[in-house]
């Protein structure tokens, strides 16, 4: 009896192959089919996704949860926020562009960028998103808040960019391209006592301030709360283990924390020095201003986290062993309320509950 579903299963798939073979190979000599395929992609990327941000609530989407090291799967630091009707992205690591463009979030309306630092990995993807709110119809300067040095970041990308700007209008017009929206503004954001936490922006129930971490020689260094009608997250930034991200994330829904996991990093210095290669010292530095995953996990408990997501992660974690060894010691000190974030990760923060809803959109 086995057998023969077996036979019959075996046979089924195989029609199913051949019909997937037929499909295929008509698609392949059908120029007028393939065109209709087209469009049904080009339609589906050029809407935007109606089931994301349509609640009253705190939304978070990460476009990027990576680091400067290279990971296929991960984009470098970049978060979108969604609430009250605005739109800000914190961080703009490069190659997250693409990832909100995935998403297919609505972005024409962008109140700006926040900067925790100005390392690379949190500042290289500027550019594509300079370019991309503006062909989205952004009508004024990109505000790009930050510490101090941001305007020196804006103003040279501002003139890095200016030829290709140029042709930009002059192939597509001013009236759909308006010269003056090209260039990003830089919005200093002072955050002179580590004891107060500065606000950013506070209008239409969304607030968002800004606190010292430590991420020494990089400063200022910034980690940010963003709360919206009761609801409420707080990104570490790039920072060492840092007291501010609990007492500032106090009582957070959501933390999203950066983490490096020293013992994996020591093994791959270890390595690199027996080949060596000049960048096993550069493993030996990073792990003095990162916070391990068992450090963030004491964090997020010492602020009353619900939810702690990693992200910022180092180093690359291929398969779900690397993600294992990453999180090892965290159950012991976290058991539960605790995920990895991945690029792609819509978090949802419903006004009026303590739910936090989660989105696959990969
Ligand atoms: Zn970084
Ligand atoms: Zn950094």
């Amino acid at each position: 009896m086995g057998r023969k579903i077996g036979i019959a299963l075996a046979g089924l798939a195989g029609l199913v192959a051949l019909a997937g073979g037929i499909a295929l190979a008509t698609l392949w000599f059908s120029p007028s089919l393939q065109d209709a395929a087209m469009e049904r992609v080009a339609t589906a990327m050029a809407t935007p996704d109606t089931e994301v941000l349509s609640k009253d609530a705190l939304h978070i989407v990460f476009c990027g949860t990576g680091s400067p090291l290279p990971d296929p799967d991960r984009a470098s630091s970049c978060y979108g926020i969604y609430a009250g009707g605005h739109f800000f992205l914190l961080d703009a690591g490069t190659g997250g562009w693409s990832r909100l463009a995935r998403m297919r979030v609505p972005v024409g309306g962008i109140d700006g960028v926040l900067l925790t630092h100005l390392h690379s990995d949190h500042i290289g993807g500027l550019p594509d998103i300079a370019l991309n709110t503006w062909a989205a119809g952004r009508k004024a300067p990109l505000k790009v808040y930050g510490p101090r040095g941001t305007e020196k970041v804006v103003e040279g990308l501002d003139e890095a960019y200016a030829i290709d700007n140029g042709y930009r209008i002059a192939h597509h017009g001013a009236a759909l391209l308006p010269p003056e929206a090209a260039r990003m503004d830089a919005v200093i954001v002072d955050v002179p006592d580590r004891d107060k936490a500065v606000t950013v922006f506070d209008r239409d129930g969304l607030k968002i301030s800004a606190f010292q971490v430590n991420h020494l020689p990089v400063k200022p260094a910034y980690g940010y709360r963003v709360d919206y009608e009761g609801r409420a997250v707080v990104f570490s930034g790039d920072t060492k283990r840092e007291e501010n991200v609990a007492r500032f994330g106090k009582g957070a829904d959501v933390m999203v924390h950066e983490a490096l996991a020293g013992h994996m990093v020591n093994t791959i210095g270890r390595v690199l020095a027996k080949a060596g290669d000049r960048r096993a010292r550069i493993m030996g530095d990073i792990p003095d201003y990162h916070t391990t995953p068992v450090e963030a996990a004491g964090i997020a408990n010492e602020a009353g986290a619900k939810l702690l997501v990693y992200s910022h992660i180092v180093p690359a974690l291929p398969n779900s062993m690397a993600e294992h060894v990453f999180l090892r010691g965290v159950g012991d000190v976290r058991p539960e309320g605790t995920m990895l974030g991945y690029d792609q990760l819509y978090l949802e923060l419903p006004v009026g509950s303590d739910e936090i809803v989660r989105h696959d959109l990969r």
